[in-house]
């Protein structure tokens, strides 16, 4: 299979590069993966992967002769013909996508290029394929194909999206470019569409758009619940029984965070916005969601009274288990409103401490959950770790001075949290 496979490259190393790397040298394709970051390249070639995602590093360390890390493009231009971009598209202050990664990554092709395509990984504004190809023309690399493919995977299970999608999505020209990528995912055996260039964009903001409706649905559901005594949990257990819902993304929390879903959701609104459109609802999504963190605060302080010099830990701070990305996380908006509301915040994390320590001013941390409630007044489950399942809560009672616990996840025990003594609220029931 290997010698009938074609050779890759991979530009940009983050989660959704290493992942399609590491997805394809499974499939037998030589990789070259490639990032302007020399510290990461030269950790990477040490074979030190420089992310947390289950799977990865025994993955990557599997097809170590089939993957190769340098920062020089032109290496990568050499031995592949299809370059998947898979670099960052931030938010802009103005919720805009900022494309200056991408752009960078188009004006480094060389020009006359023969047999090369640019192969869309990365999430971009609808209408980024054609102004990319009308930049490529500009500047004599005519030559270059150009294919969106958007990435639908999920950190912490990112790897095992790659290998079982529930679709591939090639937006193209419908030319030999098209076909290539096509024929790149064919082993996997998953649904394909192959579509043109604008509705592969979309695709990849509207599917990301309308999760994030749906957890801010759920959400406003669960404020209402807590209103007039449903339990939210029963609710969403009957409502995804109906197969036109699903039962996918209807788990209430303390809202949405992580790379994509704030910066997908405010991109779309954006987009609407520049073409003329108002985006009525996305800007409803955004607003819920922003409250939804904002509740817990509330919450302690229906138990606790005035929080000003109380003790509250936060257990969990990625933006959600089984990854150690901090982006957008809930934790951020919680950890600075606690501390203005005058509270000390201690917290834990099993993964994402070390990042967390860097974007959280003021916060101790500490090595577990035990020892992170010591004296604490109140605790704040924010991440569904597996771990926080199997915690003994009077070992918890014991060590906390004060006997509050917010479920930001429903997840733990509220049984076993009751039994040890404690006030257990969850989240809309
Ligand atoms: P990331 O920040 O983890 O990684 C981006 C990488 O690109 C970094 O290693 C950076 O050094 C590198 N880079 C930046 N400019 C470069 C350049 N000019 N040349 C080479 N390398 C360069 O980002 P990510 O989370 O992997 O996201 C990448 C894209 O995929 C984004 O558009 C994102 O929206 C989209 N996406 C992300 C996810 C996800 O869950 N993370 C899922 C689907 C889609």
């Amino acid at each position: 299979m290997t010698e009938s496979r074609e050779p890759i490259a991979v530009i940009g190393t983050g989660y959704v590069g290493l992942v399609t790397a590491a997805g394809f040298a499974e499939l037998g394709n030589e990789v070259w993966c490639v990032d302007i970051d020399a510290a990461k390249i030269e950790g990477l070639k040490r074979g030190e992967i420089p992310i947390y995602e289950p799977g990865l590093a025994e993955s990557i360390a599997a097809s170590a002769g089939r993957m190769h890390f340098t920062t020089e493009l032109s290496e990568a231009l050499e031995h592949a013909r299809l370059l998947f971009v898979a670099v960052g598209t931030p938010p802009t202050y103005s919720g805009d996508a900022d494309l200056s990664a991408v752009y960078s990554v188009v004006d480094a092709m060389p020009s006359g290029d023969q047999g090369h395509a640019l192969v869309m990984k990365s999430t971009v504004p609808v209408g980024t394929g054609a102004a990319i190809r009308r930049r490529l023309e500009k500047t004599g690399k005519g030559n270059f194909s150009y294919v969106s493919c958007p990435e639908f995977l999920k950190e912490g299970s990112a790897l095992e999206d790659f290998r079982k999608p529930d679709r591939v999505v090639v937006g193209d020209a419908g030319d030999a470019a098209g076909q290539a990528v096509c024929d790149l995912y064919a082993p996997l055996g998953a649904p394909l569409l192959r579509t043109d260039i604008a509705s592969a964009e979309m695709i990849k903001l509207a599917s990301n758009a309308f999760l994030a409706t749906k957890i801010s649905f759920i959400n406003e559901i669960a404020n209402v619940c807590e209103e007039t005594g449903a339990d939210v949990l029963e609710v969403a257990k009957g409502m995804g029984m109906d197969e036109r819902i699903g039962r996918h993304f209807l788990k209430p929390g303390i809202g949405y965070g992580g790379s994509c879903f704030p910066k997908d959701v405010s991109a779309l609104k954006q987009l609407a916005g520049n073409s003329g459109y108002h985006f009525q609802l996305l800007t409803a999504v955004i607003e819920v969601n922003e409250l939804q963190k904002r509740r817990v605060i509330a919450k302690l302080q229906k138990h606790l009274g005035s929080l000003v010099g109380k003790t509250v830990t936060l257990l969990g701070l990625a933006f959600k288990a089984h990854t150690d990305d901090m982006r957008e996380a809930s934790s951020l908006v919680l950890s600075a409103r606690l501390q203005g509301e005058g509270a000390s915040v201690r917290a834990y994390d099993p993964i994402a401490a070390d990042d967390a320590r860097l974007l959280m001013p003021g916060v101790e941390f500490a090595d577990s959950a035990v020892a992170a409630v010591k004296g604490a007044d109140a605790v704040v489950l924010v991440t569904e770790w597996p771990e926080f399942s199997a915690l003994d809560w009077n070992e918890m009672a014991a060590a906390m001075s004060g006997r509050v616990v917010i479920d930001g996840r429903n997840y733990v025990d509220a049984v076993a949290v009751r039994a040890a003594g404690f006030e257990y609220e969850g989240i809309g029931r």
